[in-house]
């Protein structure tokens, strides 16, 4: 056991932030300055840019370019220490944190003040087994397990001689048409369109059969009627079949049933995509049990107008994780704005500031979304944007947002080449490899390429990763 010991001053008030995401990095740089020594951990090395993973499972962006290192994000505060540990468990009697280094290590973290910005996870409407079929994106990790599938399904198509198996291959579903669905399935259609083609021999990838599905009767339900309306056409335009009304009763490793206004319908397709619900951080339930709080359906923590657990002045929690009065969507703004209301708050009280402080407010800087590589949706202040423009407002929005010029410069760079270049994808590895098994292909010429490699890289260890 460690108490992860550094070179805290002596007496000073230990802040304790769990999470580096977007709530947390903005809580610690709040900080800056203050009086206070401030640790944050969390279970990665990396601060996420989440809505650009798609962009990561398409082949368009390499994940260094969305997850810089934590302690390089956090290297010029001097009264911020960044830890790799994963927390199980927090002792709100005590106030103590209780976390594992990836060693096994347990490491306890005692704190004056705690800020939990744990984020949100998948949730499958009471299917958990359905993961396994139809992986979400929230991790660097399940982006890169996309792109092997992804692309890994045309590779097995190109090889395949049954036409049925190769439209399997070659027929994706995405379950959940908000932004990060809409986006998925409009570079899906890029990479089968505009990508892909003349780069197989034995398939048309422009055959490609790419569904959008949601149980919601319009795409981008928080998007004004109107950008809803040409999201729609768009991704028509696209070849992507929109249906709305529809949701997936049934989910396993060839097919997809789903129920929807004309009845009930199974897809074979070997690639199907979640995006769908989530379901808050389980610290929210921990957190929740320990001080007498109730959480609400997707597990979110009530959390009071200055974002403090109810009745704790030491507990603030922030982010995807908690709901408020005021009922926030869970984006990267919220949880922004709230890490540097609380940073703000605790710097203050490190001053001696007791006063009670103005609730928390969200400044709602508008939303965006991609539908391909030059059209794009956004609501800036009511001022609704289509097509190229969006597309511009939205490049701009999301590269100023990433952390560190030369990732800024390295994703312009990726999304002129892919613009101006026949769409052109560098980043395209994958967790595939064709491994010949002398024993089971005996009698086969050797040049025969038949086994099936495992396409994902969690259940293939040792199989070459992708970068
Ligand atoms: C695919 C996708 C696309 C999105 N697109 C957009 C978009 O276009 N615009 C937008 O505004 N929002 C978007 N979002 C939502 C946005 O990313 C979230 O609202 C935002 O990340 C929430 O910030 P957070 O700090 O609450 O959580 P996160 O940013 O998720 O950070 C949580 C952190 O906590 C860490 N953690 C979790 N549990 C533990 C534990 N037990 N111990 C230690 N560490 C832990 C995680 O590793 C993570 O680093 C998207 C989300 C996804 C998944």
């Amino acid at each position: 056991m460690s108490t992860a010991a550094h070179d805290e001053r002596r007496g000073r008030h230990k802040v304790v932030i769990v999470g580096g995401g977007f709530g947390g990095v903005q809580a610690a740089k709040a900080l800056k300055g203050a009086d206070v020594d401030v640790t944050v951990v969390d279970r990665t090395n990396h601060h996420l840019f989440q809505p650009l993973l798609y962009q990561v499972a398409t082949g368009i962006l390499s994940p260094g370019l969305i997850a810089p290192a934590l302690r390089r994000v956090l290297k010029t505060q001097r009264n911020v220490r960044t830890l790799l540990a994963e927390v199980g468990e927090i002792d709100v009697d005590n106030k103590v944190v209780h976390a594992a280094a990836p060693d096994g290590q347990h490491l306890d973290l005692p704190y004056d003040t705690l800020v939990v910005a744990a984020g949100a996870t998948h949730a499958y409407f009471g299917h958990p087994e359905w993961a396994e079929h139809a992986p979400g994106m929230k991790s660097i990790e399940d982006a890169r397990l996309l792109r092997s599938r992804i692309l890994g399904a045309y590779e097995l198509a190109e090889v395949s001689d049954d036409p049925a198996e190769q439209q399997a291959y070659m027929t994706f579903v995405v379950v959940g048409a908000g932004p990060t669905g809409v986006e998925l399935a409009g570079q899906l259609s890029e990479l089968a369109r505009h990508v892909l083609p003349r780069e197989y021999r034995s398939i048309d990838t422009r055959k490609a059969r790419i569904v959008l599905l949601d149980a919601a009767p319009a795409v981008l339900p928080p998007f004004a009627k109107k950008l809803q309306r040409y999201t729609k056409k768009t991704l028509e335009e696209k070849g992507i079949e929109v249906r709305l009304d529809t949701m997936a009763t049934d989910i396993d490793a060839d097919s997809i049933t789903v129920k929807g206004p004309k009845g009930e319908e199974r897809i074979v397709a070997r690639t199907k995509v979640w995006a769908a619900g989530v379901q808050a951080s389980p610290l929210g339930a921990m957190l929740a049990k320990a001080t007498g709080a109730e959480v609400d359906r997707a597990g979110r923590l009530p959390v009071d107008p200055d974002l403090a657990l109810p009745d704790r002045r030491d507990i603030f929690a922030i982010g995807d994780m908690v709901s408020t009065i005021d009922r926030l969507p869970g984006v990267a703004q919220v949880a922004m704005q709230q890490g540097t209301y609380v940073g703000k708050l605790i710097s203050a009280r490190a001053k001696g500031d007791d006063t009670t402080p103005a609730p928390f407010q969200y400044f709602d800087k508008g939303s965006m979304a991609t539908i391909g590589a030059r059209e794009a949706v956004a609501d800036v202040r009511g001022a609704k944007f289509t097509g190229w423009p969006g597309y511009l407002m939205w490049c701009y929005v999301h590269v100023m947002f990433l952390i560190g010029w030369g990732n800024r410069l390295g994703t312009l760079f990726n999304w002129v080449r892919s613009l101006r270049y026949a769409r052109y994808r560098g980043h395209r590895l994958i967790s595939v490899t064709a491994n010949y098994d002398t024993e089971q292909h005996s009698g086969h010429p050797p040049e025969v390429v038949e086994h099936r490699a495992e396409v994902d890289p969690r259940t293939a260890p040792g199989r070459t990763a992708a970068s």
